[in-house]
């Protein structure tokens, strides 16, 4: 099997999952059978991500909108949220900088407001020729083919202008205990991380190196964790639901200043 970011040979990590990983660039990534592929309905929001759509990530808006303002100055962005859910980021930046011009795009019907809304997917819907700005907020894990999209991405960026994309971080120490655990036999926190909600999985170098070959330069990579309130843990028994909790509490306490996040976000331009 082809690595998916960098095209060396991927040999079998997890036959189960159907996940090969890329010793070249660490690389992982899952290739389902087409009708094994997830959906995302009311059941995706409200039951099964719950924690995480009830807990936003507001430092990680922060710090998306500090990072495109440090690089466009204090001039009015055209901003494109691809992937953008129920518009928890636009609806945090429309009250923060209610002058940009702000537009969702997601695949799922969603109401946002007074924001504009575009139901489709990059290829196909109708979008403005070029933006200031494109944010993507745990979108790029659940593609399949991720080079093409990082093509598109290129095309719809202004000169100067920015991307910002965070997604899971496979180098990250909760991922490395993971691995560590299944090798003991326990295997419930892999298969979890590495769930099937997931298709691409990031290493520090696979998502750089995707990006330049999609022709972006990096400007920031910062690896960090996310609220230990949206963590998504089973929900059938309290006990357990606590113990996964804490487990993860505790690492990312131990994490953060080890610079060794679950999640790491990129910022990046075009290359000149
Ligand atoms: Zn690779």
């Amino acid at each position: 099997m082809k690595c998916t970011v960098c095209d060396s040979e991927a040999g079998v990590f997890d036959s189960e999952m159907h996940l090969f990983r890329c010793d070249r660039c660490g690389h992982t990534f899952t290739k389902l059978p087409k009708d094994a592929r997830e959906k995302f309905g009311a059941e995706y929001y409200d039951e099964s991500h719950k924690n995480w759509f009830d807990h936003p990530n507001i430092p990680l808006f922060a710090r998306a909108a500090a990072a495109i303002e440090k690089s466009r100055g204090p001039q009015v962005v055209a901003l494109l949220d691809v992937g953008c859910g129920r518009g928890d980021f636009l609806k945090w930046l429309h009250a923060k900088r209610p002058n940009w011009k702000l537009t969702g795009l997601d695949l799922s019907p969603n109401d946002l407001g007074d924001i504009p809304f575009i139901q489709g997917d990059v290829f196909a819907a109708q979008l403005e020729d070029k933006y200031d700005a494109i944010t993507m907020f745990s979108l790029i894990a659940h593609l399949e083919d991720n080079r093409p999209f990082f093509a598109r991405m290129r095309t719809l960026l202004n000169d100067g202008g920015i991307l910002v994309i965070n997604t899971f971080n496979t180098d990250s120490l909760i991922f490395r205990i993971a691995r560590m655990l299944k090798k003991f036999g326990l295997v419930s926190p892999f298969q979890r991380l590495y769930s099937h909600h997931h298709l691409q999985h990031y290493s520090k170098k696979s998502i750089r190196e995707i990006l330049v070959r999609s022709g972006f330069e990096i400007v920031e990579h910062q690896c960090h964790n996310y609220p230990v309130q949206a963590v998504d843990v089973p929900r059938s028994n309290k006990l357990i639901e606590s113990l996964f909790r804490g487990f993860a509490g505790l690492i990312f306490l131990v994490s953060d200043p080890l610079g060794l996040g679950v999640e790491h976000t990129v910022v990046c331009r075009p290359t000149p």
